[in-house]
């Protein structure tokens, strides 16, 4: 991409309430678009997920693959469906083969309490909540996926990290720790791990002693991860980014978006160092889709997450500024008494997309 052309979008809305979610943020993103000069997107549709395998017999065609290889970013709504499954009874999930095919090592989770949503904490509130949890996302004990070994006395599965991979992590998590502190965070990196049970996290606590020279802005500290969990849900305002293992992101993530009021407000990225998919926390929520109840305020934070990455990546402010823009005109929307349906108010996706739009402009 040069600087007057415009960032080609992937667009894979999927199943469920994916397309229902999708079609505001690309709203958001074309209403940014006649608004900031110097920013254009082209947006390329593509398929993916339960509704292409039942009609076809992949997750997704080879067509979409190239796609996403040559765009500058994924846009993914949610795929897979209960009733449509692998003949082995697993569920069709492309948003998982593009980890793999793309190596998108980091899964990065933003819990952000947006001003006036509800959340379970007691002072959160007041305090607020605004920390990023980055889940290692290609090894750690999902290296066993597939692998296990089980008999009739006993069943193994062997968690794995490498210092390549650990390297990596650590010096993108301790970078995104330095960029927040631009924006006035506090620039703190806590890595969670079960160093006090299992060498492989002590190992690791090396890695990040020797990795964080490079950073010397950004202030470190190591977590049980036991302890993170009381913590988070004590006190979830003193994190700012906290990295970890595959398995302890997988849990720690959900319990982050647990604090901030529900899935339907949870945005995420997994990105690699070339490529990056965007899309909401939650799933396809088949109890919901086509009644018009989902809440896109997820999609339309992923899609800001987007525009902060090209930013960073292409060095475009306008991009950057855009993301910023979008999570203000979130919050502006929620202040003005903005309820979603998940939440037990009567504001569904076109009067919470509306509601947006409107502070957005
Ligand atoms: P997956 O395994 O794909 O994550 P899941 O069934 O575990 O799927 P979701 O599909 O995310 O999880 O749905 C979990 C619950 O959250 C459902 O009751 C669903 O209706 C609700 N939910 C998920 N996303 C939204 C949303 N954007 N707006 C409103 N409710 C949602």
């Amino acid at each position: 991409m040069s600087a007057n052309d415009a960032f080609h979008i992937a667009v894979l809305p999927g199943d469920g309430i994916g397309p229902e979610v999708m079609a505001p943020a690309l709203d958001v993103l074309r209403r940014i678009e006649a608004t900031t000069p110097g920013l254009k997107f082209r947006f390329t549709e593509a398929a993916a997920g339960a509704g292409h395998y039942k009609e076809t017999g992949k997750s997704m065609p080879d067509s979409t693959i190239k796609l996403c290889e040559e765009a500058d970013a994924i846009l993914l709504g949610a795929c897979g469906l209960p009733s449509v499954r692998y003949p082995d009874n697993t569920e069709i999930m492309p948003q998982v083969e593009l980890r793999f095919i793309f190596d998108l090592y980091a899964g990065v989770r933003p819990a952000r309490l947006v001003p006036g949503v509800p959340s379970p904490i007691v002072g959160a509130a007041e305090r607020g909540i605004d920390f990023v949890l980055i889940r290692e996302s290609t090894e750690g004990l999902f290296a066993s996926m597939g692998k296990g070994v089980t008999t009739h006395e006993e069943a193994r599965e062997t968690l794995v990290v490498t210092r390549d991979k650990t390297e990596r992590l650590f010096d993108f998590s301790l970078r995104l720790a330095q960029r927040r502190k631009k924006r006035g965070k506090p620039g703190r990196l806590t890595l969670v791990d079960k160093a006090n049970v299992f060498k492989a996290f002590n190992w690791q606590r090396d890695i990040l002693n020797e990795r964080k020279p490079k950073f010397p802005d950004v202030k470190t500290d190591m977590l049980y991860v036991d302890a993170c969990a009381a913590m988070m849900v004590r006190r979830p305002w003193d994190f700012d980014v906290m990295v970890m293992e595959n398995m302890f992101g997988d849990i720690l993530s959900d319990l982050a978006a647990g604090l901030i009021g529900g899935l339907g407000l949870a945005p995420s990225a997994d990105m690699g160092d070339k490529h990056a998919v965007f899309q909401p926390c939650h799933g396809t929520a088949p109890d919901i889709m086509g009644q018009g109840k989902a809440n896109p305020t997820a999609m339309i934070l992923s899609a800001a997450m987007m525009l902060d990455w090209l930013g960073d990546k292409h060095d475009h402010p306008a991009a950057a500024d855009a993301s910023q823009r979008i999570e203000r005109a979130v919050d502006a929307a929620y202040a003005s008494g903005l309820k979603p349906m998940e939440l037990g108010g009567n504001h569904g996706t076109e009067a919470i997309a509306t509601a947006v739009l409107k502070a957005l402009n």
